[in-house]
């Protein structure tokens, strides 16, 4: 038998799935949420048999890569153990989970144990104050103690992302290259998307671009251009001083990489979406519950889905909502 593949309209070839777990979160970073979040009630959001269903269907069609999110994915109830269901699925070659590392002290090595390959854990200050005052709710301590924990229960090329925001964090970009090469620890540096309507701040005046983050970076550091790609939005660089970490550089407001795009969404609604910057979408939660027993529709749903994906977005810096979801909806 051949074996299966998603190619969407542009003959890209989709083995990248995101699957967001919770749109709940113990943070409230203000570049993400509203203070006064309402979130979804629990008839609406998949269950986690559900969530394993859809996975094993993306992976018979030659899925490759799943990663959870969401939300924060460490505090759905039972998590650890659909990792380990999801990670046993054949032909997936890799389960990696982004996470607020909230979490990881008590929870890194049940997740190694249950076979997640790697972690992303955000960061966007060392200093315990701003760190509460940009997650809202955060402790630092708990999260560089989980960042430990996951270098101690045996992962390895862990990734910190960080956000930055103009005259937030944009001081602390070096102190955050300093601890992660202290730590063996790639980076990413996330330019702030328009995802969600957010009173908290102006977008365009934080507005922080990986162009200045790099003039910030080689105050300090020497930046070697690296031609390692992921087929996503970051773009890598290397550091004389330190070449063993990685720091990445992802820049939603250009679109240059949406040619290889190879991912695809899912919202913990089984929404399916074709496009981090786009409202292109597809309700496989309607398909799961209106045909239980029968994969086959959801196997047709997803592949006729692909034909939705748009070639691109468009990104602008500007303080209109471009995209409605906010990212914890998203699954970022
Ligand atoms: N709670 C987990 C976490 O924070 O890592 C996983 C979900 S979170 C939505 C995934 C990533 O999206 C985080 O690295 C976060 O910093 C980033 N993010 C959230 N809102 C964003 C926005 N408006 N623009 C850019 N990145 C955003
Ligand atoms: Fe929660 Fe992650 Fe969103 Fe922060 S970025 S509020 S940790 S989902």
């Amino acid at each position: 038998m051949s074996e299966r593949v998603l190619i969407d309209g542009f003959s890209r070839r989709v083995d990248y799935l995101r699957m967001s777990v919770t749109d709940r979160c113990d943070f409230r970073c203000v570049y993400c949420m509203a203070e006064d979040m309402q979130f979804l009630p629990r008839q609406r959001i998949l269950s986690l048999e559900e969530i394993l269903q859809l996975a094993e269907r993306f992976v018979a069609l030659g899925t490759r890569k799943i990663r959870l999110t969401g939300g924060e994915p460490l505090i759905r109830p039972g998590v650890v153990q659909l990792c380990q269901q999801i990670a046993a699925l054949p032909g997936l070659r890799e389960l990696c989970m982004t996470t607020n590392g909230s979490q990881l002290g008590k929870l890194a090595a049940p997740l190694f144990e249950a076979g997640v390959k790697r972690l992303n854990i955000s960061l966007d200050s060392l200093n315990p104050q701003r760190f509460r005052e940009m997650t809202r709710t955060g402790d630092l301590a708990q999260v560089i103690n989980g960042i430990d924990a996951a270098n101690n229960a045996g992962f390895s090329h862990t990734k910190l992302n960080c956000v930055v925001m103009k005259g937030r964090n944009d001081h602390e970009i070096n102190d955050l290259v300093s601890f992660a090469i202290d730590r063996q620890l790639d980076l990413s540096f996330i330019e702030e998307m328009p995802l969600g309507s957010i009173r908290e701040h102006s977008r365009a005046e934080s507005h922080y671009s990986s162009a200045q983050v790099r003039e910030r970076i080689a105050e300090r550091y020497t930046l070697i251009e690296s031609a390692e790609s992921t087929q996503g939005p970051s773009r890598y660089w290397r550091l004389a001083q330190a070449p063993n970490i990685r720091l990445g550089f992802i820049s939603p407001h250009s679109h240059n990489f949406c040619g290889t795009c190879n991912r695809v969404r899912l919202t913990v609604e089984g929404r399916l979406l074709l496009c981090l910057g786009n409202e292109h979408s597809v309700d496989l939660k309607a398909v799961l519950r209106g045909h239980p027993g029968h994969p086959e529709r959801l196997d047709s749903a997803i592949i006729e889905a692909m034909k939705l994906k748009p070639y691109q977005h468009n990104f602008e810096v500007n303080d209109d909502v471009q995209v409605v979801r906010f990212m914890n909806m998203t699954g970022g």
